[in-house]
């Protein structure tokens, strides 16, 4: 590489600097030009309680159906826009979509829940519940206690009383809250203590080993003990077994979400896969697990 003087490197990154900010601008160009050519679709991914043997809910995951690169994972495009306005148009949208999900849903079973991860940037906003309600009211046959938001425990860190406060409003319109990845947060007890949170999901990092590692199985089994102690719901994501969710139900964990159930798959698919879910494969491994 080129030795360069000063002034020089500075036209060159700063040349480069404007490359990045063209590129960055373009991309999130192109991921709202995606919401508006309609070509953002959820996928819906079944949550189900063990014990009950029942599907409780969905959880709405977002997928952008490209013309060319095909199905995007949210991975992929949301990191573009969180930090922009987009974020939240992207979020509306999805409420909306999911709420109309639901509503159609409702004739199959009423009980459903509809779970959907909402941004830090876009739930932080002022007019957050003020929106939320209206995207409510044109949903009048959904109950707004079907609805359940996730957020991530990384969503408080900016302020914690704002984002209380913001919970309280809309747990008051019935609306109940998980909080997501819970653990893999720098300050998961401190949230715990300080949000109104109804539910933790306990992260599939904790999950994904726990059959084999006895330090992720003790963790797992404290995150369970822990929501238990706050009066708090428990869900396990990342269940990629049957192994993993009979473990799960033993250590009082009912609720399970991943592949080992479903994967998420388009709202077309949903009730074929619920017709053919076979529940004999859940006891079967349940019985055949060995003593902790
Ligand atoms: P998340 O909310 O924690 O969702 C769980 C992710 O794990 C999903 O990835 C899901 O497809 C995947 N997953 C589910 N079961 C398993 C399993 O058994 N094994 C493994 N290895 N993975 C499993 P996905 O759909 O790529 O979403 C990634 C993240 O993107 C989500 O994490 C969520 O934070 C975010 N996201 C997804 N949809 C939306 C959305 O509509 N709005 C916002 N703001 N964020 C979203
Ligand atoms: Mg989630
Ligand atoms: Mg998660
Ligand atoms: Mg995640």
């Amino acid at each position: 590489q080129a030795k360069i003087t000063g002034r020089n490197r500075y036209h060159f990154f700063d040349a480069d600097l404007d490359e990045q900010v063209r590129t960055h601008h373009n991309r999130r160009t192109e991921v709202r030009t995606a919401l508006l050519d309609g070509e953002l679709r959820l996928y819906y991914q079944p949550k189900l309680d063990m014990r009950k043997a029942r599907i409780v809910g969905m959880e709405a995951l977002l997928r952008w159906q490209h013309p060319l690169r095909g199905v995007v994972g949210p991975g992929d495009f949301l990191p573009i826009v969180e930090h922009s306005d987009v974020i939240v148009d992207i979020g509306e949208w999805v409420l909306r979509e999911a709420l109309r999900q639901l509503q159609d849903w409702r004739a199959f079973d009423a009980r459903w829940v509809i779970s959907v991860n909402i941004a830090a940037r876009h739930f932080q906003r002022a007019d957050f519940v003020e929106r939320l309600t209206a995207i409510l009211a044109e949903f009048p046959d959904v109950p707004p206690d079907m609805l359940e938001l996730e957020i991530l425990e990384s969503s408080a860190l900016s302020d914690i009383a704002h984002v209380r406060s913001i919970m309280l409003d809309c747990q008051a319109l019935g609306i109940s809250f998980a909080l997501d990845d819970f653990g893999t947060g720098y300050s998961s007890m401190s949230y715990l203590k300080r949000l109104p949170a109804d539910m933790l999901k306990i992260d599939q990092s904790f999950v994904r080993n726990m059959l084999v590692d006895r330090d992720d199985l003790h963790l797992v089994s404290a995150v369970i003990g822990l929501a238990k102690s706050f009066g708090l719901g428990v869900i396990a994501e990342g269940v990629e077994t049957m192994e993993h969710g009979a473990m799960l139900m033993r250590l009082g964990c009912d609720l399970v979400q991943g592949y080992g159930i479903a994967r998420p798959m388009p709202a077309d698919e949903v009730l074929a896969w619920v017709a053919s879910f076979d529940t004999a494969a859940m006891w079967q491994a349940a019985a055949q697990l060995p003593p902790i």
